[in-house]
């Protein structure tokens, strides 16, 4: 009789300062790359009730979830939690959230999520799950080598090799918004000066092009705006480093951009192209080849239950 591998749900989960967007996944088996994403939701965070009002949340709306799974569907079997910051892979405890109010620094997360729930728990950071989605299911499915950064709030980013999220030593590997583009340049919130992130990131990109929002820079350099389209360029050279050095680093086969800055299309993709091409000067021109997500808003869920779905293989 043929091994026919019975499917199994994961329940990914993404912690963002003001939304927890969830996404159900069903996996065959242990390959990942055959996983339909199901469901989703998107509700509050509600981050001003402090770690432990966070922590309750998460619990709450995760059993909602498991609670929601048709009796006839395969019980979700292990939880993964995308969260904005750095946090020990060892025991599960916050490190660095910057971008949640209270202090969550020491602030144990898996450990509470995982005994209120009675599932495995993975913790993932969230530009990370945005690599492993985006490598596994979406823009760079396939690709062996993948290099991923979120432009937007901040900088985010992921190495995919193998189809694994590459961690390195201390959890940080990936973090390509904080390499330095410019060694005297403004100070970084992670307490370095000149940082792609501090250099590029959506807020620094609007002040310097006199706009509200991404949306109003692109709309004006598209008429034409010269203080936009400087500020673009600006912003698409500080970037266009922290690419060209993964692409001598690393060769990835692809990069994916995603985030507010990089769904504002060609306006700022093509110019950060051109900056990576201008640079990257020991790769093929032809090799160079730099896409927008496909995912969109949930990927970060998405690759928060692969890596959930990916823990439940290796604890086998
Ligand atoms: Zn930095």
């Amino acid at each position: 009789m043929p091994h026919s591998p019975a499917p199994r749900r994961v329940l990914g989960l993404d912690l963002g300062g003001t939304n927890i967007k969830t996404t159900v996944l069903e996996v065959a088996d242990s390959d990942v790359t055959s996983a339909r994403h199901l469901d989703g939701t998107t509700v509050a965070t509600y981050a001003t009730r402090g770690p432990g009002g966070v922590i309750d949340r998460l619990v709450e709306v995760a059993q909602e979830a498991i609670a929601a799974t048709p009796a006839a569907a395969p019980p979700i079997a292990a939880v993964g939690l995308g969260i904005p910051g750095l946090f020990d892979h060892g025991s599960g405890v916050a490190q660095l959230l910057p971008n949640l109010p209270g202090d969550w620094d020491g602030q144990p997360i898996r450990g509470p999520i995982a005994a209120a729930l009675g599932l495995p728990v993975t913790l993932i950071n969230d530009a990370r799950a945005f690599a492993l989605a985006e490598g596994t299911l979406g823009a760079a499915r396939g690709c062996p080598t993948v290099v991923c950064l979120t432009l937007g709030t901040g900088i985010g980013g992921g190495v995919l090799i193998d189809g694994e999220v590459r961690l390195g030593a201390f959890g940080t590997a990936g973090e390509l918004g904080h390499q330095t583009a410019d060694p005297d340049g403004a100070r970084c919130g992670c307490g370095n000066r000149g940082c792609v992130e501090a250099l590029a990131q959506a807020s620094v990109l609007c002040a310097q092009a006199g706009r509200g929002s991404v949306e109003e820079v692109v709309a004006a350099a598209d008429a034409g705006d010269e203080r936009a389209l400087a500020a673009i360029a600006r912003a698409a050279d500080a970037i266009g480093i922290a690419i060209a050095n993964a692409y001598h680093v690393l060769g990835p086969d692809r990069v994916v951009l995603g985030g507010g800055i990089a769904t504002a299309g060609d306006t700022i993709l093509e110019p950060i192209r051109e900056a990576v091409r201008r640079r990257a000067t020991l790769v093929p021109r032809r090799g160079i080849d730099i896409v927008p997500a496909e995912l969109g808003a949930r990927a970060g869920a998405i690759g928060a239950g692969i890596a959930a779905a990916q823990a439940l293989v290796r604890a086998r």
